[in-house]
């Protein structure tokens, strides 16, 4: 990891000691361990304060949109996918943008952490190959690394990015086709069953949008929640039905442009199981359209694309 640190500060110190772009988004160690911070260097001295480290999880592509002057880009293989699709939809001007890459095997989830450190605090994480110790108030475990993950890290099979203008440090080897199990054991549930956890969880929503905040394909200027006329929906986190209509409808919204990257539930300060949702549409558009989103530059997005043989197993007919 300080390897590939120390390479993405000498690419950003170079680029901006070169003027070839005005700025540099990348991460900067946070106050607490694993809370890799954004950072936005605009000279070499300030790009010496990138890093890179399991905690490095933000998807930095939220910060591209409609920059003005030239700007390099930090970017693992999520954040990528969701730069592609952003420049599919004339959200980023690829000519004004550098990529530089890194393949991502993974971000630990904070989460998994404290649950093994039984809520006490996490005061240092030492990474030693494929294990993790944890260090908190008197206490130490250790764990490996590839339970800590973030589930979107498990299921990612695009940690390389999928383009770049330089990559540093090594590609990683392919990994095996995804197998959506946790959505296919969902779907085996009946509709009460899935009635009853979908208001189970969204009863917990409190209406923060943090989830639609923290989502790159999720920037509409005014978003129909917070519309009053007509007043699409209602405001109360109180109301367990409207919450799910949001989460339904935000869903829907980036079906065929969700790239998986899980940052809505990472988000969620209420541990809401949105990839459920989000990753269910996912493997639709997959069987349905053989599509998914970010993984090229040729693909059309799968809804704005049309062939007279499309399956259409959605339409009802008498
Ligand atoms: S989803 Fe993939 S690319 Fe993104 S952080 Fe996880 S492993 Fe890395
Ligand atoms: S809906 Fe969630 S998983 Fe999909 S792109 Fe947005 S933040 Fe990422
Ligand atoms: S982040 Fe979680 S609590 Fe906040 S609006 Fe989204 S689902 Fe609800």
């Amino acid at each position: 990891m300080q390897k590939l640190a120390d390479q993405i500060k000498d690419a950003a110190k170079k680029l901006l000691a070169e003027q070839k772009v005005d700025l540099v988004i990348g991460f900067a160690e946070g106050s607490l361990p694993l809370r890799g911070t954004p950072l936005f260097a605009r000279t070499p001295e300030e790009a010496d304060k990138l890093t890179w480290n399991l905690g490095c999880e933000n998807n930095l592509a939220n910060y591209l949109r409609k920059r003005e002057g030239k700007v390099a880009v930090v970017a693992k293989g999520c954040d990528v996918r969701s730069i592609v699709a952003l420049i599919k939809e004339n959200q980023i001007n690829r000519d004004n943008l550098y990529i530089i890459g890194v393949p991502c095997s993974g971000m630990i989830d904070r989460k998994k952490v404290n649950a093994i450190l039984g809520g006490k605090e996490l005061l240092e994480i030492e990474v030693n190959g494929d294990t993790a110790t944890l260090k908190g108030n008197n206490c130490s475990e250790t764990a490996k690394v590839a339970d800590l993950l973030h589930n979107s890290c498990k299921d990612c099979r695009y940690g390389n990015p999928v383009i770049y203008d330089e990559l540093v440090g090594e590609l990683l080897p392919e990994k095996e086709t995804d197998d959506f199990a946790e959505i296919k054991k969902f779907e085996s549930k009946t509709t009460a069953q899935r009635r009853a956890f979908m208001n189970s969880e969204f009863s917990k929503c409190i209406r923060c949008y943090a989830c639609r905040n923290a989502c790159p394909v999720c920037y509409c200027e005014e978003c129909f929640v917070d519309c009053n006329q007509p007043e699409w929906i209602g405001k109360s986190a109180l109301n367990t039905e409207d919450n799910i209509l949001f989460q339904v409808v935000r869903v829907f919204h980036s079906a065929g442009r969700c790239t998986d990257c899980g940052a809505c539930e990472r988000a969620c300060p209420m541990g809401i199981n949105l990839r459920l949702l989000t990753r269910k549409l996912v493997k639709d558009v997959k069987e349905l359209y053989n599509a998914e989103a970010g993984v090229n530059m040729d693909d059309k997005a799968a809804l704005a694309t049309f062939t007279a043989d499309d399956p259409e197993p959605f339409l009802v007919k008498e």
